[in-house]
């Protein structure tokens, strides 16, 4: 999924694991369960508008991908300070494979079209393993436009959470 809904589910479990834990079992299971939730919510991703490859040329997907870079990009400064712990648990599944592997792995192809290094190495293969194990049986709507309706509700309830949850942009 994208970046504001992993960011916002990774708020919720630092706000609740702070909350209901004590030091240091607060930190290891925001850790913990931030890095799971990437995994499920990534699962989910198949429901809502999610081509797998880019289409630059399709207006409809350039501008939902302006709108939701640009929340990503504000839920991130908005909840870096209090939230960095979290943020960046729930977020370096696609930090590792899309900015460390992916740009690795295309040098070493350039050189060597064949080369295989690097395909074992991808996080989101944890996503594809509990995908076909557990969340096979949910609709494929990646192609269906209507499908950012569903992301914008999740995006609509977990915010809801936040507020109710009274969560601070400040250090607490
Ligand atoms: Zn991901």
């Amino acid at each position: 999924m994208e970046t504001i809904t992993h960011n916002l589910v990774a708020v919720i479990i630092q706000i609740l694991c702070f909350a209901f834990l004590l030091f240091p079992w607060n930190i290891i299971f925001t850790i913990i369960l931030a890095f799971i939730s990437h995994i499920l919510v990534d699962d989910f991703s198949v429901i809502t508008y999610h081509t797998p490859e880019a289409r630059k040329d399709d207006k409809f997907w350039l501008i939902w991908h302006y709108i939701i870079y640009a929340l990503s990009i504000l839920s991130t400064i908005i909840f870096l300070l209090p939230y960095w712990l979290s943020l960046l648990f729930a977020n370096v599944i696609d930090l590792w494979d899309w900015f460390i592997l992916r740009p690795i792995q295309k040098k070493r192809k350039s050189k060597n079209p064949e080369s295989k290094w690097g395909d074992n190495y991808y996080f989101h293969r944890m996503v594809d393993w509990s995908r076909k194990k557990l969340f096979f049986w949910l609709p494929q709507r990646t192609y269906k436009r209507s499908g950012i309706i569903i992301e914008i509700i999740i995006i609509c309830v977990l915010s809801l959470i936040l507020i109710f949850l009274g969560a601070s942009i400040f250090i607490p």
